[in-house]
């Protein structure tokens, strides 16, 4: 097995030992690798070990990829702060988006959706942790959010669920309540709106997985665990 493979197998077995401690199937998280600032040719490498699963950030970038790899069983997954002007780009390209959190985006993109008849997973971003950096709808706003949301159909697309990040550098307590709120949060969003199909948690990153997928993360974002650090010098030319 070659390096890339050899790290990729490591992090799937973490993924399932933690899904299983949870008591979870193995199959009920779904593993995204980041592969933002990644050339093509690294995620090639992933898909030949077996991942299906691919995140990006930025819409051109993520769109040249998904030319360069042309699979079909590659599912790719838009995780990055969407400018209304690139929404086209993600429309019938991506299957899935993590970082819902206009609703004029949403209207966008379902326009975009209704001309190449398409359909586009949303999650909504929520920013657990109020961290003005930090991109997202804020708790107290997540209600209002839906009620606005679900006032009217939305073509195109399938509210799924939500994600988030946790605090940076935190103590695993600080980590975990973070996840625990997203999770009550989705429950709560279920039992007031009906929801059907909003299942999806999405968080957890290289550093904090196993602890989302004990908070019950359903989708973990991993890059640097799979393809090793960004760096500066890759972080700055995608
Ligand atoms: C970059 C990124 C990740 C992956 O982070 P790692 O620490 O490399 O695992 C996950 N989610 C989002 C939204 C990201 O931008």
């Amino acid at each position: 097995m070659d390096e890339t493979c050899e790290r990729y197998a490591h992090v799937v077995a973490r993924v399932e030992d933690a899904a299983r401690a949870s008591g979870r199937e193995p199959a009920a998280v779904r593993l995204v690798a980041v592969s933002k600032f990644h050339p093509s040719s690294a995620l090639a490498r992933l898909a030949g070990c077996g991942q299906r699963d691919f995140g990006e950030s930025r819409a051109q970038e993520g769109g040249a990829k998904i030319a360069a790899l042309p699979d079909p069983a590659i599912e790719w997954h838009f995780l990055g702060p969407l400018q209304r002007n690139k929404a086209r780009l993600i429309a019938g390209r991506f299957q899935w988006l993590h970082s819902l959190e206009s609703l004029q985006a949403a209207d966008t993109l379902s326009r975009h959706l209704t001309t190449s008849n398409a359909r586009l997973r949303v999650l909504i971003e929520v920013n657990i942790t109020g961290d003005p950096r930090k991109h997202g709808v804020a708790p107290a706003d997540l209600f209002p959010f839906l009620e606005a949301y679900t006032s009217r159909p939305r073509i195109g697309l399938d509210l799924v669920g939500l994600m988030t990040m946790a605090p940076h550098a935190a103590s695993e307590g600080a980590v975990r309540a973070a996840f625990a709120h997203l999770r009550e949060l989705a429950c709560k969003s279920r039992q007031a709106f009906g929801l059907p199909g909003f299942d999806e948690l999405s968080m957890g990153m290289s550093d904090d997985y196993h602890w989302a997928i004990a908070e019950g993360a359903t989708i973990v974002r991993i890059g640097r665990a799979l393809f090793g650090e960004r760096g500066p010098a890759t972080a700055h030319t995608p």
